[in-house]
């Protein structure tokens, strides 16, 4: 008799997968990286370039300004970045020292931040990054006040994207006795990072928490204040009150080194939503480019980056596809004309090139996200540093070309006029029109835009 497959669209191969899972270790799942399910995003955007009605720019002869200034709000020396586009914070501990240095190293040749994470600031990532940015992390892993007098920014992270509400992990296989060392925790020991601050519980005991930075730092650096995303508008809101210089917002698309997979795909909201309500309560505090903005979260290419500034961000901040650049998931290290293919060790953690998220495992196969010696060698800094220059600057070409493409000369001109939806969703949830109409869905018929 002929074997009858009806697909089942609620119990389908992947959840009964992990139903099994479940019920034979009892244990949930953790994983690297960010959101995989398909929620409306940067890709359903795309922008009215110049025809008739707007000129275009020469690519060769007109310039296209991508200098971007942070922190103008307070902080005596505001961060000056040749281009909008930042490393978003990884730790020391989920990455490995060298994947730091080369960050750091890029960073500064294309003239940008990077950023610490939880862990501390290594002398390799100081030394080798002009901007630096300070994270400090509810865990406060790894933080002194000697390192904050060294940042050149502070970031307050109040959550992440991959997980709003939760606290990050960093499995005992990641943790040798550097690490350890940093955050005066035993070795080999799985930690867990609190996912709420120890010191203040709301906006107020924030306020004076950015003082007490301030006062540390002699009122001369930007305070970032990261959220991850979900009620936005309220948060970005209360940030701005609590004092920050620069608001970061981090969509559910953010990657995180290991969260439980719970966390990751079903905590937060998009990054597209998330841009549309932190400029609307920016605008309506009146405090919109007087604090800056920056977005994160599943952003990818030029073309990413061009349409956040349109929809009204200052800069973005950019993790994952740094990991990309740096050799995540590909079939060799960075170093291809010494090291053999190495997919053999992506097959031991149970997958190949082009689907791995198993940072969380130590066992890095390209030695981006990894503590073992062995592993760590096959990043080499300056070729990560080349490697990752080259994609900050395709990037960066890319933004320029779609902002000449719209007749700016300066890519902070992009602008939300610039822009209409291809899907209602992406109209909805970005606040520009759908393609073809002058229709945004949810806006009440008395607010342009409405019906
Ligand atoms: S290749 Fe390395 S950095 Fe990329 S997902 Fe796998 S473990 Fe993480």
């Amino acid at each position: 008799m002929a074997i009858r497959r009806e697909e089942n669209s609620l119990y389908g191969p992947d959840v009964l997968a992990y139903i099994q899972r479940a019920a034979e270790h009892g244990v949930y799942d953790i994983r690297g990286l960010g959101a995989k399910r398909r929620v409306p995003h940067f890709d359903d955007l795309v922008f009215l370039t110049a025809s008739m009605s707007r000129y275009p720019l020469e690519g060769y002869r007109e310039r296209c300004t991508t200098k971007t200034v942070l922190g103008t709000r307070h902080a005596k020396k505001p961060i000056e970045l040749a281009i909008p586009i930042t490393v978003a914070g990884m730790s020391f501990g989920a990455l490995s020292a060298r994947s730091k240095e080369a960050i750091g190293r890029a960073a500064t040749a294309v003239g940008t931040s990077t950023t610490t994470g939880d862990g501390g600031m290594t002398p390799e990532e100081r030394e080798s990054s002009k901007t630096l940015v300070y994270q400090c992390l509810p865990s406060r892993y790894g933080f002194n006040p000697d390192d904050l007098r060294k940042a050149d920014a502070i970031e307050v992270v109040v959550g992440q994207g991959a997980k709003p509400g939760g606290g990050g992990m960093l499995l005992g296989q990641k943790i040798t006795e550097r690490v350890a060392a940093m955050r005066t925790l035993p070795a080999g020991i799985d930690q867990r990072s609190a996912c709420r601050h120890p010191d203040w519980t709301g906006p107020d005991d924030l306020a004076i928490k950015i003082v007490e930075l301030r006062e540390i730092t002699d009122w001369q650096v930007p305070i970032y204040v990261k959220i991850g995303a979900s009620r936005v508008f309220n948060d970005v809101k209360l940030a701005v009150k609590s004092g920050a210089d620069v608001v970061v917002v981090d969509g559910m698309q953010g990657g995180t080194a290991a969260t439980q997979q719970v966390f990751i795909e079903h905590a937060g909201i998009p990054t597209l939503p998330a841009v549309r309500q932190a400029v609307e309560a920016l605008e309506e505090m009146g405090v919109y480019g007087e604090v800056q903005l920056v977005v994160s979260g599943g952003i990818r290419t030029g073309a990413d980056v061009a349409k956040a500034l349109a929809l009204g961000a200052d800069a973005v901040s950019i993790g994952q596809g740094v990991l990309m650049a740096l050799g995540c998931n590909a079939p060799r290290p960075l170093d291809g004309g010494t090291h053999e293919d190495v997919s053999a060790d992506y097959a031991k953690l149970g997958t190949e090139p082009g689907y791995c998220h198993h940072c969380q495992s130590g066992r890095c196969p390209v030695g981006v996200t990894t503590q073992d010696p062995s592993l760590e060698l096959r990043l080499e800094p300056t070729e990560g540093a080349r490697a990752l220059r080259n994609y900050l600057n395709v990037l960066t070409m890319e933004l320029t070309t779609l902002a000449r493409a719209c007749g700016k000369s300066n890519v902070h001109h992009l602008e939300r006029e610039d822009l209409v939806a291809l899907t209602v969703e992406a109209a909805a949830m970005a606040g520009v029109p759908l393609a073809g109409t002058s229709w945004i869905p949810g806006r009440r018929s008395s607010e342009p835009g409405g019906w």
